[in-house]
């Protein structure tokens, strides 16, 4: 071989490696952590968990939200041995928390897959089996993400119109549904159209529901809609948004309208904690 190729080779490749590593030390922006001497050198793929994270969120625009406080020991809201199903729409806490749940399952948008796998934040879905039946699969991954899986009925219907008969089959029926396609019986329950009545809560008491979830602000394409005439969020409360897409978001996405529904919460100090951690 040209004895000047082998050193434009050379060259090549070592201009190669050096920018490389200018890369992976523009991706890790906290020099001032490094200024210990580490233990064992850090290997070439050593990564900045806090770096990534604030990569992964300004890929939808967004900043990384503060991490939830701690679980509390003993969970607030707890059914009593043979009482009745509590029903709630807030969880009684001081902290700048709130929590993020979406129901039905008509859209099944890819991207909202990754754009929760980006963001890592938590959220309870609560399923009809009418709307997520073409693809069970999509919930699955969801679920795999570590996302809470609750029952919102098989077939949608108000529940003030059924019998309480009727109410059972509805909701022992979902519970039995879900279990089936992913592994376990949820927990939580809520009920079409935020419409109940104490046959939905002893129905649901008999399905092994232990808490029926209202809510306290609704997500609507831009706009959050609040319960309470302050037009804030408040600790604990919990948020309702739906699996829906451009057909019914006029256009807008599913993923638009996540992103800014974390902005509503962002924007006023709050941080996403998880449902199943105060229930
Ligand atoms: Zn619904």
């Amino acid at each position: 071989m040209d004895k000047k190729i082998v050193v434009w080779a050379a060259l090549t490749v070592a201009t190669l490696l050096m920018t490389g590593c200018a890369q992976q030390a523009g991706a890790d922006a906290k020099p001032k952590a490094r200024t210990t001497t580490p233990a064992v050198t850090p290997s070439p793929e050593h990564k900045d968990p806090e770096a990534d994270r604030t990569a992964a969120y300004a890929r939808w625009g967004l900043k990384p939200f503060p991490a939830p406080p701690a679980p509390p020991k003993v969970k607030p809201v707890k059914r009593q041995p043979g009482g009745p199903v509590p029903v709630i729409s807030d969880i009684e806490t001081n902290e700048k928390i709130v929590f993020i749940t979406v129901d039905d399952g008509a859209e099944k948008d890819p991207e909202f897959v990754r754009l929760m796998k980006d963001l890592g934040i938590p959220m309870t879905m609560f399923l009809t089996d009418s709307a997520i039946r073409t693809d069970y699969g999509y919930f699955g991954q969801l679920a795999a993400q570590g996302h809470g899986v609750a029952n919102h009925t098989l077939t949608h219907p108000n529940l003030r119109t059924l019998g309480p008969e009727a109410q059972r089959r509805e909701i022992c029926g979902q519970q039995q549904k879900l279990k089936e396609k992913y592994g376990t019986a949820p927990r939580l329950f809520r009920p079409p159209y935020g419409n109940w009545n104490e046959a939905t809560r002893t129905a649901a008491g008999s399905c092994g529901v232990d808490a029926i979830v209202l809510w306290r602000e609704s997500m609507q394409i831009k706009n959050m809609q609040y319960q309470r005439g302050d037009k804030k969020l408040h600790p604990g409360d919990i948020i309702l948004a739906h699996f829906r897409g451009p057909a019914e978001l006029k256009g807008t996405t599913m993923t638009k309208m996540t992103v800014n529904m974390l902005r509503h919460i962002q924007s006023q100090g709050f941080t996403v904690a998880r449902l199943e951690d105060y229930v």
